[in-house]
């Protein structure tokens, strides 16, 4: 990449950037070191780490440094070398672009950086303290940067509080450099932990990566994967179904090569592999999706952990059919199970046209203006006005909250009895387990009656309701009717549509009357989810106008 100079963002550049604490930990401290490492162009990458972070972090790159004149500059909030302007937000191909990350960390440490460009002989030294003045100096240094950040949160008690042991806060360390690693195996990575090398990785192909990180057992098990459809591209790696691990521990996504985490990606991942690993099993899968930048709003979580695809459904939808295609030779051990969306897949236009509607699309949260006929929230963002679904809105914000987790149950104040046919009983102790995952707490109780102790919590926060007899024992019914439904589906299937089912249940319904917070509430909660745009069921939770079909109908264009 081209060498460009930190200037301060504009303020309205600086205004359309989510804000938020960069700094949370040790781990989210590397990350951000990491990141910037790769966007000068490193091709080894050095971490290393005491006392799980909290004395020192220290990241060394051989990139291509920070000119002098910019130095002064690298603690300053919102300054960068990477956007200038406001179009720039929507082609990011740089990890970092808030400028936000050096000021950050240096507000709640000390931070020293040593760099030098190639084309300058002198390299330089500065030093940032506790937010305070930044001292610089001449220094000698090798081509590229290092950057030493000690006693993090020192000065911080509250934050201090926050976190976990050293031990534990080393792993988190641990677990984001091998994200990192194998997100980039051209680049060579090392990691240093207590003065003990605990990664070595040179510069290979990425199943040399695999092999180094995961193990030679899964290396030597891999399938290739890979999905063309125009704009889209899934390319990646996953484990033949001879092996596989006990968690999604071995499960790493990336979006244009950002580490991303998504339980729906996973559990896409997965579906193809119902009746061909053991239960509980889980494959490993090293996956990068790759979209126009424009196609991915990376800028809706401060830690930039998590990113938002337009056409989300395409994402998806290719992602499964590239895993069905490597799986095909593998037989299954039971009965094919039911693509989840299939309806709403079905219909859709070919994946290669994500371009459609992208104009429809709304990446940030929109605005509630008003209820409109007791049903739908009308909202505005930009030049778009929404017609979002109430039912369908709430019912995907309560869907991905009671898959998500760790989550707890409340307690019933007083437990609910359940009396049902021999037959219905029956159905309902082969659920027991199922429910229990999903925090839906039921006892047997004597023959025939079952106890409802518990439900998860977003549920009742949702709708207190719940915890009235009549309401909840109409709740289980509806989950027995939904089982028997769909009880040719694999456990990790039926799961979600049980999910889907509590999540409708307890969803406001058309013709709620709902507050102006509660609107604007439930649009907070649905664009943080990670499928805004659809439902569990595959239906749209909102329809769009844009200014230009409004002005097209009034024939001003
Ligand atoms: P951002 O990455 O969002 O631009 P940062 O606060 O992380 O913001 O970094 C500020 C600027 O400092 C970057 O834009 C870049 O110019 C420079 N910089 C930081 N780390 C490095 C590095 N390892 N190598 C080269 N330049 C760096
Ligand atoms: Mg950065």
């Amino acid at each position: 990449m081209t060498q460009r100079h930190i200037r301060v963002l504009p303020p309205e550049v600086a205004q359309h950037i989510a804000a938020g604490e960069v700094v949370e930990r040790p781990a989210s401290v590397v990350k951000e070191l990491i990141e910037n490492a790769l966007d000068a162009g490193a091709t080894a990458i050095s971490v290393e780490i005491r006392d799980g972070g909290m004395s020192l972090i220290r990241v060394a790159d051989d990139g291509m440094g920070i000119p002098q004149e910019d130095v002064p500059r690298v603690f300053t909030r919102f300054a960068t070398s990477k956007i200038h302007r406001l179009e720039d937000l929507h082609h990011i191909r740089t990890f970092g672009f808030r400028g936000e990350a050096l000021a950050a960390i240096a507000a709640v440490a000390v931070v020293d950086i040593l760099t030098r460009t190639a084309d300058q002989v002198q390299g330089m030294h500065v030093r940032a303290a506790w937010g305070d003045e930044v001292h610089v100096e001449p220094a000698a240094s090798p081509v590229g940067t290092r950057v030493t950040v000690q006693d993090l949160f020192a000065r911080v008690p509250a934050r201090r509080k926050f976190l976990k042991s050293p031990l534990r806060e080393a792993e988190l360390v641990h677990q984001t450099v091998v994200r990192y690693a194998l997100a980039f195996p051209e680049v060579a990575f090392r990691l240093v932990i207590n003065n003990r090398e605990v990664l070595s990785l040179p510069k290979g192909t990425p199943v040399q990566r695999i092999g180094r990180v995961l193990g030679r057992e899964i290396a030597d098990n891999l399938l290739e994967i890979s999905w063309d459809a125009g704009d889209l591209h899934v390319h990646g790696w996953i484990s033949s179904p001879q092996v596989s691990r006990a968690n999604r521990s071995g499960q790493f996504f990336t979006v244009n090569r950002r580490p991303v985490r998504s339980g729906l990606l996973a559990v896409i991942l997965e579906r193809p592999y119902a009746g061909r690993l053991p239960a509980g099993r889980k494959p490993v899968a090293v996956v990068d999706i790759s979209l126009a930048p424009h196609f991915v709003d990376v800028n809706v979580h401060p830690r930039k952990a998590e990113v938002r695809f337009a056409q989300e459904r395409s994402v998806y939808w290719a992602l499964g059919q590239a895993v069905e295609k490597a799986l095909e030779p593998f037989p299954r051990g039971e009965e094919g199970e039911a693509w989840p969306f299939a309806e709403a897949w079905g219909s859709l236009p070919a994946p290669g046209h994500i371009a459609e509607a992208q104009a429809a699309y709304v990446t940030e949260r929109p605005r509630a203006l008003a209820q409109w006929v007791n049903t739908y929230i009308l909202a505005e963002h930009e030049d778009v006005i929404l017609l979002v679904d109430q039912h369908t809105a709430h019912e995907q914000v309560l869907f991905e909250q009671v898959l998500a987790a760790p989550q707890k149950a409340v307690e019933f104040p007083r437990p609910v009895t359940l009396h049902l046919a021999p037959r219905e009983a029956d159905e309902l102790t082969g659920l027991l387990p199922l429910l229990q995952d999903l925090h839906v707490l039921l006892e047997p109780f004597g023959a025939h009656a079952f106890v409802l102790r518990a439900l998860p919590q977003p549920l009742v926060e949702a709708n207190p309701s719940l915890v009235e007899g009549d309401v909840a024992r109409a709740l289980l019914q509806a989950l027995l009717d939904e089982a028997r439904a769909y009880s040719h589906l694999a456990p990790d299937a039926l799961r979600e549509r049980l999910a889907a089912k509590l999540a409708c249940f307890t969803a406001v319904k058309a013709g709620d009357i709902l507050s102006p917070e509660e609107q604007q509430a439930l649009l907070d909660a649905l664009w943080q989810t990670w499928s805004p745009a659809t439902c569990p069921h595959g239906r749209p939770t909102y329809i769009t106008l844009t200014r230009e079909e409004v002005e097209r109908r009034f024939q001003r264009r």
